[in-house]
């Protein structure tokens, strides 16, 4: 069996949902050893063994934090030269793809990002061009580079795992590694919702919230999701720019995404496509929209969200 070698991502000293799902999709293709670039607890060591992890490597430097991606894209190319795999995993995020494509030009390795599924062999599953394409597209390397979206399949554990233990690595980084130094970080204040990206549920509102995203707001709350927005909507101050979705915003793929007051236009869907079940809600039984939603609804998005949030509070009541 070949390896596959995941990067694994942690949210509090937790393996994350997206790594999860990198695991699931390694053990299509063969044995998935991880690299963790911080230090690993035997409690999420336990997890990645419960989804079929054979060994867990963990490489800690002061520099990941430091700096920005080229420490850790360097550190990766030496445990890739280590550990020989066939393939290297990481999440979509905006540093897994820096990462990957650093590693991809450092190796001479063939890169595939944004994949939304992968083969037994390998080979990429990709949407592009606003959706309008579905690509496959496998790597003529010895080595292939694969980022994926997160929240392209349900993560899986395996049956009758045993605990791995954590194996330490040590990595030499140059001082080119070292180039950009991180002097100030100012974290944007929480809105308690999970991140865009990484949310399963999806809300979103566009110019026919008329500007009042609260129903909006109330359904991804109820639902445990994130809310994003139309371009329409951001540019008329109604909701800030880091949550809109499309081709100039955030691309996400949740499980679910709700698309309340939006047309469909074609740089909306290029952001949006790729989730699993799409809910549309408006006013007008011809929006574009409707073409691409699982599930339709013609009628006025407030009255529509508060009556489905009003019967999701009396089911948990
Ligand atoms: C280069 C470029 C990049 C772009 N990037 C993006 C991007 O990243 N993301 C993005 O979203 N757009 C982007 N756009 C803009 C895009 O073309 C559309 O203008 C935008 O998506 C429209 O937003 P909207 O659907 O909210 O508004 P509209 O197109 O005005 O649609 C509003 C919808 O709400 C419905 N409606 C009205 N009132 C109600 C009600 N009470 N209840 C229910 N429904 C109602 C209407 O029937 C209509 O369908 C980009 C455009 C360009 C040129």
């Amino acid at each position: 069996m070949p390896t596959v070698l995941v990067l694994a991502t942690f949210a509090d000293a937790v393996p994350s949902r997206a790594t999860l799902e990198l695991l699931t999709l390694a053990r299509r293709v063969g044995d998935p050893v991880v690299v963790v670039l911080e230090e690993v607890s035997e409690a999420a060591a336990a997890v990645l063994a419960a989804h079929g992890v054979t060994r867990v490597l963990s490489v800690q430097d002061p520099a990941f934090d430091a700096y920005l991606v080229a420490p850790k894209s360097e550190a990766l190319t030496q445990v890739v030269d280590a550990v020989g795999p066939a393939l290297v995993l990481l999440t979509s995020s905006v540093e897994g793809k820096e990462v990957a494509g650093r590693l991809a030009v450092r190796l001479g390795a063939s890169l595939v990002t944004d994949a939304v599924d992968l083969d037994a062999d390998g080979t990429a599953t990709k949407s592009v061009f606003a959706g309008g394409w579905t690509t496959r597209a496998r790597g003529g390397r010895d080595v292939g580079v694969v980022t994926v979206k997160p929240n392209s399949v349900t993560p899986e554990p395996v049956e009758g795992w045993s605990p791995v233990a954590v194996e330490p690595v040590a990595v030499t980084l140059s001082d080119a590694a070292r180039g950009a130094r991180i002097t100030a970080r100012d974290p944007r204040a929480g809105s308690g919702r999970p991140g865009l990206t990484e949310a399963t549920v999806v809300v979103s509102g566009g110019r026919g919230t008329g500007g009042d995203f609260a129903e909006v707001e109330a359904l991804a709350d109820a639902l445990g999701g994130a809310v994003g927005a139309s371009r329409a909507a951001v540019d008329a101050g109604w909701y800030p720019h880091a949550y809109q979705v499309g081709q100039t915003g955030t691309t996400v793929s949740p499980q679910l995404y709700v698309a309340a007051g939006i047309s469909g236009a074609i740089q909306h869907r290029a952001g949006m496509q790729t989730s699993k079940a799409v809910v549309a809600i408006n006013s007008d039984g011809e929006a574009p929209i409707f073409a691409l939603a699982d599930l339709g609804v013609v009628g006025d998005l407030h009255e529509v969200l508060d009556a489905v949030v009003a019967g999701l509070k009396a089911d948990q009541a």
